[in-house]
């Protein structure tokens, strides 16, 4: 077995970082990653492969990253992913390909996400690319949404051979990758446009500001413009709320408004037209990736940032790199509290949030224990601004607006493991079906639905 330590990757300064968008983490040098990928042991049965929701190749690539072949390695992930770039820096890793190494049973695990982040930069620095195309094969498909599910879904159709036309809602494509996940975590600019530049050269069309369901419906898109398919990939963008008294005073904003304020209308910047306001302090609720972006960024718009989290550390959703990074930049944690009012002035600005402490019971239906409520334990948190961060659903607009797509309670579209719904040649996958997810499995399902429509299509 490996003795080697796992190669530590070099990152911004905390203090540094606090105060800045640059990213956070530098990622591997060619040195640091071939001493990395010497440290698998090409597992004849690799976990790896299982553990991760696209099945790449893992042990093929970090051979080839130890033999220096760069491009071999990048051919490698190529064949299975269309996003490497973004998905090794954001995918949580230490619950998939790392989490199911066999050399983290005994040491820590490969780092295979840094080491795909690392083989996917030097492919864009280097410009080098192998994607090959089928001959068109008479058939246009819709992809409605330009989020991972989208574009994996448009990569394989396009990769087929088919037509292939992606509607986007808002103004710049790529989904939560632009507007949710900030620009520390992912740079826009020069990973994510770019590996969507990528997707573009198969032959993809991407159409934004165009909303299916009001712009165009999919019946107009089938039967007037000949599509022969649809791909709803509409991801799950609307913010959940609590419902306690007080939550619509000023200065109550869901995450999801507040990330895209930052990050599609560069609200970070002093010269923006729509800054955000962040007062003194921020308070979070939330214990997700979406808190953990939240918290980062309040951060360093100035504010002093405190996380309200109703179960402990060990529950919570987010990543444990971003809790780690959020806790070194400074981030203060409350947790086992639940809010149960949003107080304000006389002018209907937030001045606090009243939370309740709790204490961990019985597991639930998720598995984790279930936080119940110390009685007479409030206690008030002064603040100037509460993030809510407690979950996203799906948009119903398409699914009312096209007869015969069935939808479940929390609006989002049913449909099988391979994106199958009811309504014939209407296919849907990532958030939308899933409910609010991860980058992979959302990339995972739009390439299953290509799959169903290549089939549906009758295209071997
Ligand atoms: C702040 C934040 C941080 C996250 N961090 C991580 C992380 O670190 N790691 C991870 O793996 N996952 C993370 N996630 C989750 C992950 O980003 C999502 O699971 C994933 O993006 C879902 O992909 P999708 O393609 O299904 O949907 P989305 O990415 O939501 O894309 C859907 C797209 O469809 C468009 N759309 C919606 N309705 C319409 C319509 N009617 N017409 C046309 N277009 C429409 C939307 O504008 C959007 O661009 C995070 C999510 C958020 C919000
Ligand atoms: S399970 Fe770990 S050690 Fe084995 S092939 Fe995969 S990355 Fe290498």
């Amino acid at each position: 077995m490996s003795k080697i330590p796992r190669v530590a990757v070099r990152e911004q300064d905390p203090l540094e970082r606090a105060h800045n968008f640059d990213e956070v983490s530098f990622g591997y040098n060619r040195e640091e990653a071939i001493l990395e990928a010497s440290r698998c042991l090409q597992c004849k049965n690799p976990k790896c492969v299982s553990g991760c929701p696209v099945s790449i190749n893992i042990p093929r690539f970090i051979a080839s990253v130890n033999a220096d072949h760069m491009e071999e390695a990048a051919s490698v992930i190529a064949a299975d992913s269309s996003l490497p770039a973004v998905c090794g820096r954001v995918c949580p890793q230490e619950i998939q390909c790392e989490g199911s190494c066999i050399l983290g049973i005994k040491y820590e695990p490969v780092a295979i996400g840094k080491l795909e982040r690392y083989v996917a930069d030097w492919a864009r620095k280097n410009s080098y690319s192998t994607v090959a195309v089928a001959p068109y094969n008479g058939k246009k498909v819709a992809v409605i949404g330009s989020g991972p599910a989208g574009l994996a879904c448009a990569t394989d159709l396009a990769k087929a051979g088919c037509r292939v036309a992606v509607f986007e809602a808002l103004h710049k494509p790529g989904g939560v990758l632009v507007y949710g996940i900030p620009e520390f975590r992912l740079p826009k600019d020069e990973v994510v446009a770019y590996e969507i530049d990528q997707v573009q050269k198969l032959g993809v069309t991407i159409e934004t500001n165009v909303v299916v369901g009001r712009t165009v419906t999919i019946d107009e898109l089938m039967d007037r413009e000949g599509f022969d398919a649809v791909f709803v990939g509409s991801g799950a963008g609307l913010p959940r709320f609590m419902g306690i008294p007080g939550e619509n005073l000023n200065g109550v904003v869901s995450a999801n408004e507040f990330l895209t304020r930052s990050n599609l209308m560069s609200a970070y910047s002093p010269d923006s037209d729509t800054p955000i306001y962040v007062g003194k302090h921020v308070t979070v609720v939330g214990g997700g990736n979406v808190a953990m972006d939240a918290a980062r960024t309040a951060l360093r718009l100035g504010a002093g940032v405190t996380v309200v989290y109703r179960r402990t550390e060990k529950e919570m959703p987010a990543r444990v790199e971003e809790v780690h990074h959020a806790k070194e930049e400074g981030i203060a944690f409350k947790l086992l509290c639940n809010p149960t009012s949003v107080l304000g002035n006389e002018k209907g600005w937030v001045t606090g949030l009243r939370c309740i402490r709790m204490e961990l019971g019985e597991p639930d239906e998720s598995g984790r224990r279930r936080p119940v409520e110390i009685p007479g334990s409030e206690f008030d948190k002064p603040c100037d601004v509460v993030v809510i961060a407690l979950g996203t659903v799906a948009n119903p607009l398409i699914a009312r607006t096209t007869p015969g797509l069935n939808i479940n309670k929390y609006n989002g579209i049913v449909a099988d493991e391979n994106g199958v719904t009811s309504r014939p040649g209407v296919f849907a996958g990532g958030d939308v079906v899933s409910g609010a997810a991860t980058v992979i499995l959302a990339m995972g399902a739009g390439r299953k639905a290509a799959r169903a429509i290549l089939d549906y299509l009758k295209i071997s």
